[in-house]
């Protein structure tokens, strides 16, 4: 039986691929920042389909958190076969490149790109020692198209998801001789609370302006998609990949 975590697995993106995953035959680790609600629905819906859920409150951009995170799934499940590194924020201020303030760049990189990159520490050290399991263990790291996008009213979340693509490389690099490998898997515009705000402006980009060429939005479900065909073992050979789940936004 093969465990993963998904971190902000409670809506949105993070609920795609916790549910993809069930179906793909994983107990998941259901974490959540604050909706105890909307994670006790995923944890239901993962039950429907055959599979263990486990609901964990914890904050990822604190250590502490990460820490019972992790000790939390060895306890119910005793092992750790896939870490889903999902959540993030959005900035909750949005200004200028020039007049941005310090405050909100340090809270949104605590958890968009600090807190990610110590929790793969742990996991890997976890997955490192832990008895082989029915196929290696893989890291999913959950970045964006903004990775390589300048949004010059939100140079905080640019600057966290192009950190998340060299955690990738970083990651993937050392893990290798330990059998784990590690992917980058960036999405586009996707329909989520994230985005709901700003419908009307993604509307025109994406049905209009054909920012993105598959002229739809992105669901949560096709994300879960990618990262089951990396959990999978479909990519073996590759690691350190970069998987544009984007409708061809890379392109424009
Ligand atoms: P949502 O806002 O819909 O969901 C965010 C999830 O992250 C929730 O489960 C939330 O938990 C959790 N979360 C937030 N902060 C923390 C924290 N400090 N510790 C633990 N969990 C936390 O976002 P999306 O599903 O849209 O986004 C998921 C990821 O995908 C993010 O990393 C985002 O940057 C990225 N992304 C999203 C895109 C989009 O178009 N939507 C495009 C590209 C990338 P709770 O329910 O408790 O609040």
């Amino acid at each position: 039986m093969s465990t993963a975590i998904v971190t902000g697995g409670s809506r949105g993106i993070g609920r795609g691929i916790v549910l993809s995953l069930a179906r793909a035959g994983y107990d998941v680790v259901v974490n959540y920042a604050s909706n105890a609600d909307a994670a006790k629905t995923v944890g239901a819906e993962v039950e429907a389909l055959g599979r263990r859920a486990l609901l964990v409150q914890a904050d990822v951009s604190k250590a502490g958190d990460r820490a019972r995170l992790i000790e939390e799934t060895y306890g119910a499940f005793g092992r750790l076969d896939l870490l889903v590194s999902n959540a993030g924020v959005a900035p909750n201020v949005r200004a200028d490149l020039l007049e941005a303030g310090e405050e909100s760049f340090d809270r949104l990189i605590e958890i968009n790109l600090k807190g990610p990159y110590f929790l793969i520490q742990q996991a890997a050290n976890r997955m490192i020692a832990q008895e082989p399991g029915d196929s290696p263990p893989k890291i999913v790291i959950i970045s964006s198209i903004s990775a390589y996008t300048a949004s010059l009213n939100r140079g905080d979340y640019c600057v966290a998801k192009a950190g998340l693509a060299m955690t990738t490389q970083l990651y993937a690099a050392r893990l290798a001789e330990h059998g784990i490998n590690v992917y980058e898997i960036r999405p586009g515009i996707i329909a989520t609370d994230m985005t709901e705000g700003v419908t009307a402006k993604y509307d025109k980009l994406i049905f209009e302006d054909g920012i993105t060429p598959i002229r739809r939005w992105g669901q949560p479900d096709d994300i879960g998609r990618a990262v089951v065909a990396v959990a999978t073992d479909l990519l073996p050979f590759s690691t350190g990949q970069v998987i544009d789940v984007d409708g061809g936004f890379h392109l424009k």
